[in-house]
């Protein structure tokens, strides 16, 4: 029946509301807050980047590119992983270019899932994860992160093993992880390269962070592809948005064996064909950028860790502090607060900053609370202005 008065929505997408970042971003447009939500940066990427995708434009690179992505960005990708954790791809075969690391990510798993298949995931987990599987009619096993008592959140061996199991067809890591920006130590890694290899599953790794690991981490970033017998058996998936600062443009990739990536371009062929053709000449152009773009860009987002997190702790939350990423997550409990989303809700009228409720991205929603994020990849001087903001917090009791 198609009236009015049904919902058009297909069952399994009827879960999924608008997304909290696009619904936080409109609260912060229609309060005038400062946006510390939704996690995009208020400065350009490199000049080179830009300049190289103004000539693209402008050269006639604007139909639509090849499927797998322009050979010179392939071969950048290719040359950017062998770089920095030696491991080598063929551009021929091996690499497919994405609208983003979402899709990359949607692609994989409607590639690999058969519906009842399970995806084993970590919470909070990254929203699109969730409605990434419910769309292929697979089944989302979560683990839930939980801080310890250095404020670091970490895997509890035990349920990780329990979420694996005879349906298990492929696990999704991300990590450094949004929101926590927790970095997986060699231990965790080591249990999900064992279990995967138990279990005969795949690995589905997005590492959009691959190069915000802070100085003073626990762990540094370890691909799981770098594991032992882990190659054959990962799709390894990371884009420009994050590291080259333009979260807009949407060019992501997948990296793995050649039948996973075919696997991969047979599905994203029908989703979005290709995608942005003059701008992934430019990104090949930042890819190949020295390693001291790479290492100032981290050490700018550290700068902006600590000053936010002074500032949270300076306001009274209890904050963790993240060892990668671009969020940081703090408990509204020392503040009163009982609920992130009624917090989240009310901050911009209280103090008129945004912040992100981390609750919508747990199954355990008590595991999350109390928790929230904010992003602080954004000019010093916009931190600086969100906490005198939130310094009211503590004011107006
Ligand atoms: N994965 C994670 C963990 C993210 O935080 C984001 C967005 N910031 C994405 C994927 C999406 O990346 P893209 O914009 O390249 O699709
Ligand atoms: N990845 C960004 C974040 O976590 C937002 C992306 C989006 O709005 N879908 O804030």
């Amino acid at each position: 029946m198609t009236t009015a008065n049904v919902d058009p929505l297909v069952a399994r997408m009827r879960p999924f509301g608008t997304t909290i970042f696009a619904e936080m971003s409109a609260l912060a447009v229609r309060t005038g807050a400062v946006n510390l939500g939704q996690g995009f940066p208020d400065t350009d990427g490199p000049p080179e980047m830009l300049a190289a995708a103004a000539e693209a434009l402008r050269g006639g690179r604007n139909q639509y590119p090849p499927g797998p992505g322009v050979p010179e960005l392939r071969a950048a990708i290719a040359a950017h992983q062998d770089r920095f954790w030696g491991l080598t791809y063929d551009p021929d075969g091996e690499i497919v270019v994405t609208a983003g690391a979402t899709e990359a990510v949607a692609a994989s798993i409607l590639a690999l899932c058969e519906p009842g298949d399970e995806v084993v995931c970590f919470e909070p987990y990254y929203d699109s994860y969730a409605a990434s599987i419910a769309l292929a009619g697979a089944v989302r096993r979560p683990v839930t992160l939980r801080p310890g008592a250095d404020g670091r959140y970490a895997v509890d061996p035990a349920e990780l093993r329990a979420a694996f199991g005879p349906r298990t067809r492929l696990v999704l890591l991300n990590s450094p992880h949004n929101p926590t920006g927790k970095v997986f130590t060699a231990g965790e890694l080591a249990l999900v390269a064992e279990l995967c290899q138990e279990y005969d599953a795949y690995a589905v790794t997005d590492e959009v962070y691959e190069h915000l690991v802070f100085t003073d981490a626990a762990a540094p970033h370890v691909p799981l592809a770098t594991l032992p017998g882990m190659r054959e058996r990962t799709l390894r998936i990371s884009s420009a948005g994050k590291t080259f600062s333009c979260t807009g443009w949407k060019v992501g990739w997948a990296s793995g064996p050649a039948p996973l990536v075919s696997a991969v371009l047979r599905v994203k062929q029908f989703l979005t064909f290709v995608n942005a053709a003059p701008l992934q000449p430019a990104v090949a152009v930042a890819l190949a950028l020295p390693d001291d773009y790479f290492t100032g860009f981290r050490d700018g987002m550290q700068a902006r860790r600590d000053q936010l997190g002074a500032a949270l702790r300076a306001a009274g939350f209890e904050v963790f502090s993240p060892d990668g990423t671009y969020f940081v997550t703090a408990d509204v409990t020392p503040l009163g607060g009982r609920d992130g989303i009624e917090f989240c809700r009310s901050l911009p009228q209280r103090c008129g900053v945004v912040a992100v409720p981390t609750q919508v991205f747990y199954d355990d929603v008590e595991a999350g609370r109390r928790l929230v994020r904010f992003a602080f990849c954004k000019r010093p001087e916009v931190l600086a202005e969100a906490g005198a903001r939130l310094r009211r917090l503590g004011e107006d009791g």
